[in-house]
């Protein structure tokens, strides 16, 4: 069992007036991958400090498997923490670096040896054990890490950014792996990155965190297509969600201050401001039908299966999407329409994203 609550939990720094995390509440289900994601600053590191027990709550409680941890010894909290730099004894083998703690536990030297090469055989180490950690790669040090922590059988596993020191092929290899690790192990884990694609690509639910309070919680589906605010639109999705002005208006929205289009109901407040957000793939050329409005092209970057293109409209930029060969070049002006369904219009005062879903 490994199941986790947060219950208002907020810390605030002795040096600082701002909280560094500030209510944060969530239940994380026994055998999840929650990954939290978040800016520089956003308070990712001090959640797993207060977890781990190197800081103290200024307010709140923490429960694993129902039993507060707070006057736990960080030892005895039975979480197993893997961080970005693999924190590895270089004068050790691989395997004595696997071995340590439980050495240290004094367990018997059957159960090290069995454990051991359960990890390394989970994690394809097995012809590594006898080498130390200098002559292995970045992402081999990180599975040793990885080994050196499964082998605890913790109740929580948290990892800080574990795979910021490694190259962009091998990231992806290793945030498989890790997913492919957590399916094995039906291990719960909070693993916190400032990466959104590994936020998207690896997680059960996202948590995303900004100036040390929650904005969104959901799968990364969730996430991407009803973000509740214009920080989790913006922070999600590359390219970054594409923002143009607007107005509601007796009839429907009037658009960069000039373009009124007529929309079947009501859906903004009339005369109030909103920014109108769309995915490039909710952006569209077209040559004829309904047209919303005409931007000049000012770059292409063909991706192979399909193209981006950076268009302008006056003031404003903005990304559309276009599958197969792209017939345009730059300078070009073309059509444009808007595919106003998947339209997410956020408040220009509040942020939040007034309806989820389009007009
Ligand atoms: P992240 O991991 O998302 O980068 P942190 O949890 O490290 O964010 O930081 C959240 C906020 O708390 C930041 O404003 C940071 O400056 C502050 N902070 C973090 N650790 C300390 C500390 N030991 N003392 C004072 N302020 C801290």
């Amino acid at each position: 069992m490994g199941n986790v609550t947060f219950n208002k939990v907020s810390k605030r720094y002795e040096t600082n007036k701002s909280y560094a995390l500030k209510d944060f509440n969530l239940q994380v289900e026994d055998g999840e991958l929650i990954v939290v994601v978040g800016p520089s600053g956003s308070g990712k590191s001090t959640l797993l400090e207060l977890i781990c027990g190197f800081e103290t709550l200024t307010s709140g409680d923490i429960l694993i498997d129902g039993q507060s941890i707070q006057d736990k010894h960080p030892k005895d909290r039975d979480v197993a923490m893997v961080f970005q730099n693999y924190a590895l004894l270089p004068h050790l083998t691989v395997y004595d670096n696997i071995a340590f703690g439980m050495k240290i536990r004094k367990e018997s030297k059957k159960v090290i040896e069995e454990k051991v090469t359960w990890a390394a055989k989970l994690l394809e180490l097995e012809s590594y054990l006898k080498v130390k950690p200098k002559k292995l790669s970045g992402g081999q040090r990180q599975r040793v890490a990885l080994a050196r922590a499964m082998v605890r059988k913790p109740k929580l596993f948290l990892m800080d950014e574990p795979l910021s020191n490694l190259d962009a092929k091998l990231r992806d290899n290793m945030s498989q792996e890790i997913k492919k690790l957590h399916e094995a192990l039906h291990a719960t884990m909070l693993y916190v990155t400032h990466d959104q694609i590994e936020a998207m690509t690896m997680a059960d639910r996202i948590v995303i965190l900004n100036q040390g309070e929650i904005q969104q919680v959901g799968s990364p589906s969730e996430i991407y297509q009803e973000p509740k605010n214009l920080f989790v639109a913006q922070f999600i999705g590359r390219p970054s969600i594409s923002l143009f002005t607007c107005k509601g208006t007796k009839r429907g929205i009037l658009l960069e201050e000039e373009i009124e289009i007529i929309t079947k109901k009501q859906v903004l407040e009339e005369d109030r401001n909103y920014l109108l957000g769309l995915r490039s793939e909710h952006i569209q050329i077209v040559t004829e039908g309904e047209v919303h409005l005409e931007a000049v092209l000012q770059k292409v970057d063909y991706l192979g299966g399909e193209s981006l293109l950076y268009l302008q409209y006056k003031n404003c930029s903005f990304t559309a999407k276009a599958y197969g060969d792209v017939a345009y070049k730059k300078g070009d002006t073309v059509k444009i329409r808007l595919d106003l369904e998947k339209a997410h219009y956020f408040d220009q005062e509040t942020k939040e994203n007034i309806r989820r879903n389009g007009t």
